[in-house]
């Protein structure tokens, strides 16, 4: 079957798109994007996802007019694309648009480049019931991982050195405190406390993340939004990495080290369920 995508306000088989080589995004990854979930019948927390989409268009000063459209635009994609009864991941991003090769940003400024597609994907439950594993690394990321930017060139490059050695996400480390997965962000239980990284530049804010937060206050778990160090890790009770797509999944071993008795935990179940519960209630929204 024919896939439709949105391609610079136009929704169009995939094959008749065509990108320039000027393309900023082609050239310089000068671009962001953004990822968001439908439910067999609706969307999870669009108004966040929508936010952060145009707060990573404002920090890199990319001016796309038709921003507000945003939501409509991933409707249509799964209307288009006969998707409606099933779980979907849209994906967007947008780019500078397309000039002559050089550092310095066009000016007068260029349209930006649009592109978006819905695809229907399978939720993956394995590792969300039984757990995995992740490779601790060095963070090699640059001081804006809050932007969420298409250069994604390390977290690639992390996450392939993670599943060639047999865990299911990379979690990066930088001067000494946990940040963020490659395209997760992570959590721990400490002395029966939620920890996690607080919002700054070394992370990007998940949507999953806040919505994790969220369930956590409704279940009376106490959250503290403050950096794990690798000298704690040794206390650690539960940990799990939260995004769009996986959800929560717990994390049962550090490296080759298992965390506590190398199962999901009680709090990370509980977390799971009340989570879903969570998502229900944007049925009726
Ligand atoms: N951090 C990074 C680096 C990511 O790529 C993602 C996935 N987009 C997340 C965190 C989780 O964000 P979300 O919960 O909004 O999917």
């Amino acid at each position: 079957m024919v896939e439709t995508v949105f391609f610079n306000g136009e929704f169009l088989p995939k094959e008749n798109v065509s990108v320039s080589p000027d393309d900023r995004g082609f050239l310089f990854a000068d671009g962001v994007y953004e990822v968001v979930r439908w439910y067999s019948g609706f969307f999870f927390n669009m108004e966040g996802h929508h936010s952060r989409l145009k707060r990573s268009l404002r920090e890199l000063k990319i001016k796309w007019d038709e921003a507000d459209s945003f939501p409509e635009i991933a409707g249509e994609l799964i209307r288009l694309n006969f998707l409606e009864k099933k779980p979907v991941l849209v994906y967007f991003q947008v780019t500078r648009g397309v000039a002559p090769r050089t550092h310095t940003f066009p000016s007068p400024s260029v349209k930006p480049t649009t592109y978006g597609f819905a695809r229907s994907f399978i939720p993956e439950s394995t590792g969300k019931e039984n757990g995995i594993s992740v490779l601790l690394k060095n963070d090699i990321r640059w001081g804006r991982c809050d932007i969420k930017s298409i250069a994604l060139l390390p977290n690639t490059m992390s996450f392939e050195e993670a599943t060639s050695k047999g865990h299911g996400e990379c979690i990066f480390i930088r001067d000494g405190y946990i940040t963020e997965g490659s395209h997760s962000n992570i959590f721990f239980v400490i002395d029966g406390i939620l920890r996690t990284h607080p919002e700054s530049e070394y992370i990007l804010s998940g949507i999953t993340r806040k919505n994790t937060i969220k369930a956590a206050k409704i279940s009376g778990i106490k959250v503290e939004e403050k950096a794990v160090h690798e000298s704690e890790l040794n206390r650690v009770s539960e940990a799990f990495i939260t995004n769009t797509s996986a959800e929560i999944t717990p994390v049962i071993a550090f490296n080759e080290i298992p965390i506590g008795a190398g199962r999901p935990g009680p709090l990370t179940e509980l977390l799971q369920k009340n989570f879903h519960e969570i998502v229900k209630s944007y049925a009726y929204k």
